[in-house]
């Protein structure tokens, strides 16, 4: 079980990556804009034009993927845990990145401060008037219960072993899709 466990790990990062920018490559494509997913982004083409309400919904269609896939695994968790229910309900942990950065802020590193503004979330929150950081901690805020909720209904006498082997398997799959990404969707 837990061999299945981390294979199906190493493969939740990329199926992520892909999901996620098809999302938003398909919402750009809906729109009429011509855009080009990348391993790790969309990029609009030269010319394509969004309204303002089309560019926001280009930019949550990404997090909407993560949104749906992870509580539609959370759901299927609850009745009852397998390794495949699993690797899906962890995409709701998408938030748990920006925990660095968010609590990196009495550095005096730029970088991360632009870090959190590029994000979709980052960039949906200017869009709304609203501040990147506080939007950014309102999707941990609402994510967190749903986390703890996730270890809750492992297998008690299991848990650190399922999650020790999820947590090296996705951070290996994601480092393996950073890595040979490109080459895929460059
Ligand atoms: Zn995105």
């Amino acid at each position: 079980m837990l061999v299945l466990l981390f294979m199906l790990s190493l493969l939740a990062a990329p199926v992520e990556y892909v999901a996620h920018e098809g999302g938003h490559y398909l919402a750009a494509r809906l729109f009429g804009a011509d855009a080009t997913l990348h391993f790790d982004r969309v990029t609009l083409d030269r010319g394509a034009r969004l309204s303002d309400t089309e560019r926001l919904l280009f930019l949550a269609a990404g997090p909407a993927i993560d949104g749906i896939v992870g509580v539609t695994g959370l759901l299927l968790l609850v009745q009852r845990y397998t390794p495949l229910r699993l690797v899906l309900a962890i995409w709701l942990a998408r938030p748990l990145q920006f925990l660095p950065p968010l609590l990196g802020v009495d550095l005096p590193l730029f970088a991360l401060a632009g870090g959190l503004a590029d994000t979709d979330e980052g960039q949906i929150a200017t869009t709304l008037g609203l501040s990147p950081r506080a939007f950014i901690w309102a999707e941990l805020a609402l994510a967190a219960p749903l986390l703890a909720l996730i270890v809750l209904r492992l297998p008690a006498t299991r848990r650190l072993a399922i999650l020790s082997v999820l947590s090296i398997g996705v951070m290996a799959g994601w480092a393996g899709w950073l890595a040979w990404g490109p080459l895929v969707l460059p």
